[in-house]
């Protein structure tokens, strides 16, 4: 047989739901994989997962397999195929941490709708993916829970925030998985383990039941090692949700035809902006090197190559650093040690219980942050900070718009440097921050985004970041489906748990 766990999400669904193979045979496969390399959080081993729903995915597959033995059309074109959820999307039979201890042991009263929606379309979700305490950091070192590993090399990092969901997919531990992006938790964890990772446009996938980072940035999308599944599931979650006050109430972008039209090779006529402020200074040279061939491919495609300039976007760090922060310190008011998850029975006043529980709840990121934040959001500190950020912005924006009028998508290496090792820049939070210098402008302005592998440099994967302005993903994944149909897929080494 087929080793199952090598083939992609779409060659998956055709064998399921042809009866081939079954969705229990691929569930256990993938399961029998997690076991074989996850480990845990001490021992050897990737360490993608903080929950593994073994019974609940077989459960769930063997209902797939029961419905197309009675001749009933599969309920969607990923019903049986296995993914890894990131732990930050609430699930009523899992546990949902967020990577914090301040959530360690709760359990959601509700599923997200993102959560819904895959349960609905069939999808076997195999367990929740390790990440940064409530997605805040690039390297999935601040989970509560340990750090994850890189399959190209375990002593590296995955990315983060959503290194869990990366790496899963990266060591064949699920073929799909679910990230969030709010400065670049989707590309760069994808860049950094040769995957492929969408930020949909804001408000393009709900964030009812998504625990919150920062609310005007966070966006859930697809992960996966192809892009024709990566929109696959693109196509599950997306779409309006009426209990998503900021869903956007559209049609989703058709980003499976465009995929597959992208596939065919052909690029004439497409106008690829290159982002003069992007990939120079601060970019490692062989991170360089890989983009400057990916521009070369996409050229003999038939796209032409313009050059752009978004003057503003050298601010968009700086803006994020206070836009964010603002956000999470009033979003994070709610572990409260009253409502949700751990409570530290100390002192005798409410006040003195919610004071002990964060104290021991929040790692120390997470408690910089609210700290940055409440500064920033301060009377007299207001319009010095938050106001002048919220400007940043909008300057952005108009980049973008502009520049888009010259192009059709844009380009940029998706981040400065491939996988670091772990320990690194644990210690050093601006260098940690660095990392998301390419992503976090499409996250300022809502527009779309993504990562595909573009090779290796010295051994580790690269990834080429693809934008498209607001609801235009289907051009973006016509570019990314056509550059992939250039190279031989990047496949990570045996692990060796
Ligand atoms: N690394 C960025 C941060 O720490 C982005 C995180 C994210 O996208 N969730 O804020």
């Amino acid at each position: 047989m087929t080793d199952l766990i090598r083939l992609s999400a779409a060659e998956l669904a055709e064998k399921i739901h042809s009866r081939e193979v079954s969705a229990v045979e691929v569930a256990q496969a993938h399961l029998d994989r997690i076991e074989a390399v996850d480990g845990s959080a001490d021992g050897p081993g990737v360490h993608a997962f903080l929950h593994v729903a073994s019974e609940a995915a077989l459960e769930s597959a063997s209902l797939v397999d029961a419905s197309l033995a009675v001749g009933t059309a599969p309920a969607s074109p990923l019903a049986g195929v296995p993914l890894a959820l990131k732990d930050v999307f609430t699930t009523i039979d899992m546990p949902t941490t967020a990577g914090s201890k301040i959530l360690e042991g709760w359990r959601p009263p509700y599923d997200a709708t993102l959560t819904a929606r895959l349960r609905a379309a069939g999808v076997t979700i195999l367990g929740k993916t390790n990440m940064d305490e409530f997605a805040m950091g690039s390297s999935t070192e601040y989970s509560a829970y340990g750090a994850t590993h890189n399959p190209w090399d375990l002593t590296r990092v995955p990315g983060g925030s959503g290194g869990g969901s990366a790496a899963a997919l990266a060591a064949f531990e699920a073929p799909l998985s679910i990230g969030t992006d709010t400065g670049g938790s989707i590309r760069q964890p994808a860049a950094f383990t040769g995957t492929v990772g969408v930020k949909p446009t804001y408000g393009g996938v709900s964030r009812y039941g998504l625990i919150a980072c920062a609310s005007s940035l966070d966006q859930g999308g697809p992960c996966a090692r192809t892009v024709l599944d990566a929109a696959l599931l693109h196509e599950v979650i997306g779409g309006h949700d009426p209990l998503d006050s900021t869903s956007i109430d559209a049609p989703v972008p058709a980003v499976v035809a465009a995929a597959r039209e992208g596939a065919n090779g052909d690029l004439s006529g497409l106008r690829v902006g290159v982002v003069r402020e992007m990939g120079g200074e601060g970019y490692q040279p062989g991170v360089r090197a890989s983009f400057d061939g990916a521009l070369r491919q996409l050229e003999k495609l038939g796209a032409e190559i313009v050059e752009v300039s978004c003057p503003h976007f050298e601010y968009g760090l700086a803006a994020y650093y206070l836009i964010l922060p603002s956000e999470v310190s009033s979003n994070l008011a709610r572990f409260d040690a009253m409502r949700y998850g751990l409570r530290v029975d100390e002192g005798a006043s409410a006040e003195a219980v919610m004071a002990a529980t964060r104290e021991a709840g929040f790692g120390p990121e997470v408690k910089r942050r609210i700290i940055l934040g409440t500064y920033a959001l301060s009377s007299g500190y207001y319009d010095a900070y938050y106001g002048q950020a919220q400007k940043v912005r909008t300057l952005i924006s108009r980049d973008f718009a502009a520049a888009f009028a010259q192009a059709d998508v844009l380009v940029s290496p998706t981040t400065p440097t491939t996988a670091f090792p772990i320990g690194d820049k644990v210690d050093d939070p601006l260098a940690m921050y660095l990392n998301d210098l390419a992503t976090i402008p499409t996250n300022l302005a809502g527009t779309a985004g993504m990562s595909v592998p573009s090779g290796l440099a010295d051994g580790l994967p690269v990834g080429l970041q693809i934008m498209a302005p607001a609801l235009g993903e289907a051009v973006m994944y016509r570019v990314a489906a056509a550059y992939e149909s250039t190279r031989e897929p990047l496949v990570a080494p045996e692990v060796k748990a």
